[in-house]
């Protein structure tokens, strides 16, 4: 990796500068790995936008030059393990070069009367201190623009100068991104999609940390809303356009012979609710043996509905061996709703998902025994040999499902 912009860089460009957060505390191979992959998922990420662009990696930042900066920043600003980024400015080291680019960049943003800060930063402590840097930087905003006031606290507008071991950056906002670690750092997990809101964010929360996702939809057919498989695949869809330039599967297995065996068989309704958690999750071991994910993630939640009190989740635990992360586990619904908004998976009119089989009172502590029992009459290790027979796959990419 390179310490500065190399010969033939356009220096005059306004370059994208991404800084990534937890990546400081690794060791320094394990670092060199993860700004590889971070580099990686970016560099997708705009060529699945069409954009070209270079590269460079002073320390513990990463520079984009690329002809749209502001496209740029917008698609770098939702890929995991970014804190933010920042359009800037590329300037020489001196204060004077650094305080003409600011006053440039605060007179198109700042008029008289209104309120700024100056913050200033060093990558080496030598010369002018930050403090003292940022006052020289001050009084050239100050002269340019007349009548400001300086309010450090709570100012109107912002400008960030850092002086850096290749030359001076000068910026004015820093664009929130999801933060987590870059994808395929940790590996790989099948998410128990459903057509609801949990367990979409539960599957970005996964990608959030690090995690390759597939998706594992169960479809019940007459038992489900007639949306239910369309509203899941949609969840997918708009899923996969977090892991730009990449093929995201979903596999759809059929359930729909367990709930009219529940049915045939008599088992009690109330029980419904944790035989069917219980075989999802063993269709989903299943396929992680033969698919090869390392955890099953759900978007189950404490006490959201009658299936997840802690007595039920550990009966739905009990089914499998594979390690079973919820993400959910302690979020209010409220909590799960605006983050379902903010990635994009919310739908205020998603159509008729209502789950056929729900009966009127949910077991909320059911035995062991008495589930093992249903399960036995009936024979669920076929209804899952069945089950997985024939799965569809759908793949989406960018946010487009592949034919
Ligand atoms: P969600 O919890 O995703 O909003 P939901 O409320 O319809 O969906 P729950 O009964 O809360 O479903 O199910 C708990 C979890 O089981 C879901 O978060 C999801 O991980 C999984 N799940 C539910 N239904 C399905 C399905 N048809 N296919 C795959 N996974 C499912
Ligand atoms: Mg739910």
């Amino acid at each position: 990796m390179t310490e500065s912009p190399s010969a033939g860089t356009d220096i005059s460009a306004n370059p994208v500068m991404v800084r990534y957060g937890e990546l400081f505390l690794k060791s320094e191979p394990v670092r060199h790995h993860f700004i590889g992959m971070l580099l990686r998922n970016i560099r997708h990420a705009l060529t699945a936008n069409g954009l070209s662009a270079c590269f460079e990696t002073p320390r513990g930042r990463i520079l984009i030059f690329g002809e749209e900066p502001a496209r740029i920043a917008d698609i770098v600003a939702r890929v995991f393990g970014v804190i933010d980024v920042s359009i800037c400015v590329i300037t020489g080291k001196e204060v004077e070069a650094l305080s003409a680019a600011a006053a440039d960049l605060a007179s198109a943003h700042l008029s008289p009367g209104k309120s700024f800060a100056v913050r200033a930063k060093r990558q080496q402590k030598i010369g002018l201190t930050s403090q003292v840097l940022g006052e020289q930087v001050g009084s050239a905003v100050y002269d340019r623009i007349p009548g400001l006031r300086v309010d450090l606290k709570t100012p109107d507008y912002e400008i960030f100068v850092e002086v850096r071991d290749f030359g001076g950056l000068v910026y004015d906002s820093r664009i929130p991104a999801p933060g987590g670690l870059p994808l395929g750092t940790q590996g790989h997990v099948l998410v128990l999609l459903s057509s609801g809101i949990d367990s979409p964010v539960a599957s970005w929360l996964a990608m959030k940390r690090g995690c390759e996702v597939t998706h594992l939809h169960l479809d019940a057919g007459r038992w489900a809303g007639t949306d239910v498989l369309a509203a899941a695949t949609e969840n997918h869809r708009k899923l996969s356009c977090w892991c730009p330039g990449e093929d995201v599967r979903m596999i759809v297995v059929q359930n729909e012979a367990l709930f009219d065996e529940m049915q045939r068989l008599r088992i009690q309704p109330r029980y419904r609710c944790v035989i069917c958690k219980r075989f999802m999750h063993r269709v989903a071991a299943g396929i992680m043996q033969a698919d090869g994910q390392q955890a099953l993630v759900t978007g189950e939640n404490l006490g959201q509905v009658a299936s997840q009190t802690l007595a039920n989740l550990s009966v739905i635990s009990e089914a499998v061996t594979v390690p079973v992360l919820r993400p959910l586990i302690t979020y209010d619904k409220e909590e799960t709703i605006t983050l379902a908004r903010r990635i994009g998976t919310f739908d205020t009119h998603p159509g008729d998902l209502a789950c056929r089989a729900v009966p009127k009172m949910p077991s909320t502590a059911a035995s062991l025994v008495e589930i093992q029992e249903c399960e036995q009459k009936l024979d669920m290790d076929t209804l899952i040999k069945n089950a997985c027979g024939n799965p569809l796959v759908i793949t989406a990419r960018d946010g487009r499902i592949r034919e």
